[in-house]
């Protein structure tokens, strides 16, 4: 029975780790927050107390940010406490230039390193249906699939930081059209439509997308607002992808505006507002 170690084990990570238990893995779970750790314990895994105890040949790690990864790494001791040839997957959502420096620290080390965000949210994590967007060289895929493959499809779209890099894209196209669409059915409201109806017809129409197909039916509409995925994350990811058009010297308008209206709407909601409730802040915002 192979060892893996997983750290950060919230809202994805709790059930992504759970999943690994279940496909006969012993895995060793870390996160600061003792309620998680004794979730991941009841669901049969080994909570450890520090997240260098979570080291063994194969680290995951499903943290908030790269902020959070280079802590855990480099200034929480999980990288000096693993021994050369180990691999690190990092699964969270980070910055692609930043998770090429991690790379690099790691490869001094000789230790190995792959990124693999997800898309699917966290009832894919629970069902195992997550696209997996995986950056590396072969041979490292290879060994990191071989961990990680009970999660979701994996897809190897290119080199380190490819996957973040592509992550981080989808949330900034997600985020783009997950306003618009707010925006198009509060119009129609107005205007005396019913919003189950508009969607009904939309989603065999050409404005259809994960918006209209899930968040607004799922999360929206029955007013819970309770997808699993905070508005900071998604604010986070949508910002890394224009960091990145910047970069790249890439006329970036539209994505521009979008980070700017979902920072709007974080400032006028809860601090752990779930990112669907850009809906409420909208209404409030057309209300007047
Ligand atoms: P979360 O905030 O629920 O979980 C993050 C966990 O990391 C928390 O349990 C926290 O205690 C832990 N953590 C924070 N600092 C730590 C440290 N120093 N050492 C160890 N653990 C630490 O977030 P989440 O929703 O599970 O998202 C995790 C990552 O996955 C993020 O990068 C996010 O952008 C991405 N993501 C989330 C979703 C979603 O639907 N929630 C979907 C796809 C990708």
């Amino acid at each position: 029975m192979s060892e893996v170690g997983f750290i950060g084990l919230g809202k994805m990570g709790l059930p992504m780790a759970g999943r690994l238990v279940d496909a006969g893995l012993r895995v060793r779970g870390y996160d600061p927050v003792d309620a998680a750790r004794d979730a991941f314990a009841a669901a049969g895994g080994l909570a450890v107390d520090g997240a260098a105890a979570a080291a063994a040949d194969v680290v995951v790690l499903m943290l908030p940010d790269s902020d959070v990864v280079d802590a855990v790494l480099f200034d929480g001791g999980v990288a000096a406490a693993l021994p050369a040839g180990s691999l690190v997957i990092d699964m969270s959502s980070s910055a692609p230039l930043r998770t090429q420096d991690v790379a690099r620290r790691l490869a001094e080390r000789s230790i190995a390193f792959v990124d693999a965000p997800v898309s699917g949210g966290v009832s894919g994590a629970v069902a195992g249906t997550l696209t997996i967007m995986l950056g590396g060289d072969d041979p490292a895929v290879e060994r990191a699939t071989a961990v990680i493959g009970t999660l979701g499809a994996v897809r190897h779209v290119g080199p380190v930081g490819a996957g973040h890099a592509l992550k981080a894209l989808n949330n900034l196209l997600s985020a783009t059209h997950l306003w618009a669409t707010s925006e198009a059915i509060l119009i129609g409201e107005r205007f005396g439509l019913d919003a189950a109806t508009m969607l009904d017809a939309i989603n065999t129409s050409s404005g259809r997308s994960g918006s209209t197909q899930k968040k607004w039916p799922d999360f929206v509409l029955p007013g819970t607002f309770d997808s699993g995925f905070s508005l900071a994350l998604m604010l986070k990811d949508m910002r890394i992808a224009s960091d990145l058009a910047h970069r790249l010297n890439m006329p970036v308008e539209l994505g521009d505006a979008a980070v700017q209206r979902w920072a709007d709407a974080r400032e006028g909601l809860p601090e752990n507002a779930d990112h669907t409730e850009i809906v409420r802040w909208l209404r409030g915002a057309t209300s007047e």
